[in-house]
């Protein structure tokens, strides 16, 4: 087993979100085991990262709403600074929800190999509770691997 092999869990220290009425919404959603947006009521766009007013029609109001939770890798890089000793490689992702393609989260990749992700992967939402703070991450869907594209 190589390092790259091993299984990602995320970074083994988290610096967690300071949460306020803005954002609470967001990094407390995986308590019910749901991911949300804000979502404008008049142009039904979500909204992500919170804002006060929708950036794309600057009318509606902004609601929490639930989401399927289900996403594509849209780009993804492979950590292997060891910032704590003796810590495995961890996957940094950016990840576009299949509700809309502009809303786009940076996370991490977990409970797979670093070697098996890859861009357009289907992956869904998994949450990591820290204090007061559930983390979005994700984690290949049911299924993923077979989607996968064959090598040119
Ligand atoms: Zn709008």
């Amino acid at each position: 087993m190589t390092a790259t092999d091993a299984v990602a869990r995320g970074p083994s220290v988290r610096v967690l979100p300071r949460l306020d009425d803005a954002n609470r919404f967001f990094w407390t959603a995986g308590e019910d085991g749901h991911l949300r947006f804000l979502r404008c009521t008049a142009c039904r766009r979500y909204v992500h990262p919170p804002s006060p007013v929708c950036p794309y029609c600057l009318d509606g109001t902004l609601v929490p709403e639930d989401v399927s939770g289900n996403g594509v890798v849209h780009s993804f890089t492979v950590n292997h600074q060891q910032w704590i000793p003796g810590s495995d490689p961890y996957v940094i992702g950016l990840v576009t929800i299949d509700e809309q393609d502009d809303v786009r989260l940076t996370t991490n990749l977990v409970d797979c190999a670093a070697d098996d992700v890859h861009v357009g992967m289907a992956v869904e939402v998994t949450f990591e509770q820290a204090e007061d703070v559930w983390l979005p991450l994700f984690r290949p869907a049911p299924g993923a691997e077979a989607a996968r594209e064959p090598a040119p």
